[in-house]
């Protein structure tokens, strides 16, 4: 069973084609500029060069159309037909509170994304497109959405409502969905895996830190509570996004500043977080490596890492005790010193990290002193293969 994993945004276009048997991944892909001058589809197959095809690509289904071709030419392909691929999986941002977990797309599953778009509306667009394009060129293929709100359906209702006027959840579905739900999930259920332990026994808490960034509490393999809420907006400090401040923050600022919405949206969604404290650059590479003679990168990176551990011992309270820390994504994978400094301070807790263990980079590892009573464990987060497996689960349970 060949799976075909699409990931669809605005102008760009992530995919991999993954064998399900052994689930490796045959190939995997990027379509850049859909719609615009220079479109380029780049796919990488392992053991092989780099493939690059420029081609004009007015819309996804165009891209689409050229994802496939790829995938089945002759020299750079790695299937004989496109008939080869059972199922597609389509990640979705939002599922609103339609979906706990991921489901077969038909008419009915449609419309339900139309409807959550209000709530995503930078996001949803884009993969009901690339839905409607891969149905327009596979027909009879059944596909799938695998939303990443799904995974925090379980929060209880005390997680997800916001201290609001109730009618605006009720009538406006103004409440906590979190977001990097498939990651969340995903390094969860290895994490299991590496502890040799059943998930059900075990209380975890996740820190997803790219340059997006969310942290999850997850109890018995169900997120019971995560820092992002409405929108990814919300939470950790983040490359260039805010995370949580005083909501009055905005109002003054739109009053006293004369600002409009869509400028304020703009300062922090775009140049806030660790590029605004710094106003440096959002990468974590740069900050790390001007933190020694530049202040404010140093205090970017300091309020990064506050922020995670307050959230952290936070969600060691929810839970009532921690098992097991998981870190993943770019910041998570890769920086020793970041995963070094968010559990720094954290003894108390039973959470000490071994400094020689920690030194490595992107690769899955126990870096958790002999003696600290919670295992921290990095684990490279795979959302593409949780969108296979999910995938070959619903397609099979609905033949
Ligand atoms: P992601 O969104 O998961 O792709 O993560 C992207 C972020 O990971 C980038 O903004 C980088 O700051 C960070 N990153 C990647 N590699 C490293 C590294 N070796 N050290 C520190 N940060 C890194």
């Amino acid at each position: 069973m060949k799976i075909l994993v699409i990931n669809c945004g605005s102008s760009s276009l992530k995919y991999q084609l993954i064998d399900m048997k052994n689930e490796m991944c045959l190939a995997q892909g990027l379509v850049e500029r859909i719609g615009m001058d220079g479109s380029v589809l780049t796919q990488k197959v392992a053991g092989r060069e780099k493939y690059i095809v420029k081609k004009e690509m007015k819309d996804h289904q165009d891209a689409i159309k050229l994802v496939l071709d790829t995938l089945v030419d002759e020299m750079n392909g790695v299937i004989k037909s496109v008939d080869e691929i059972s199922s597609v999986g389509h990640r979705v941002v939002h599922g609103g509170e339609a979906y706990s977990s991921s489901v077969l797309i038909d008419e009915k599953v449609m419309k339900a994304l139309e409807d959550c778009s209000k709530l995503a509306p930078l996001h949803n667009p884009p993969n009901i497109i690339g839905i409607n394009a891969c149905k327009a060129l596979m027909p009879s293929t059944p596909m799938v959405a695998v939303f990443d709100t799904a995974f925090h359906q379980t929060m209880p209702e005390h997680a997800f409502i916001y201290p609001l006027p109730y009618e605006l959840y009720e009538k406006n579905k103004i409440r906590k969905y979190g977001f990097h739900g498939t990651s969340h999930k995903y390094v969860s259920q290895m994490a299991a895996k590496m502890l040799n332990m059943d998930i059900k026994d075990l209380k975890i808490i996740s820190c997803h830190l790219g340059n997006g960034a969310s942290i999850a509490a997850i109890k018995g393999g169900k997120s019971i509570d995560t820092s992002m809420g409405f929108t990814p907006l919300a939470g950790l400090a983040m490359g260039t996004r805010s995370g949580d401040i005083d909501p009055a923050i905005i109002t003054y600022m739109m009053e006293e500043m004369d600002l409009s919405a869509n400028e304020v949206s703009n300062i922090i969604n775009k140049r806030s977080g660790v590029l605004g404290i710094s106003g440096l650059s959002s990468d974590f590479r740069d900050l790390g490596a001007a933190a020694d003679t530049n202040k404010r990168a140093k205090l970017a990176l300091d309020v990064f890492h506050y922020r995670i551990k307050t959230c952290i011992s936070a969600y060691a309270g929810a839970l009532g005790g921690v098992d097991c820390i998981i870190f993943t994504a770019g910041i998570g994978e890769n920086s020793a010193s970041s995963r070094e400094a968010c559990c720094e301070g954290l003894e108390f807790l039973g959470i000490k990290i071994d400094k020689e263990k920690n030194n490595i980079h992107g690769e899955a590892a126990d870096i958790s002193s002999i003696d600290s009573d919670v295992k921290i464990l990095v684990i490279p987060t795979n959302e593409e293969l949780m969108i296979a497996r999910d995938t070959k689960e619903i397609v099979e349970f609905n033949k």
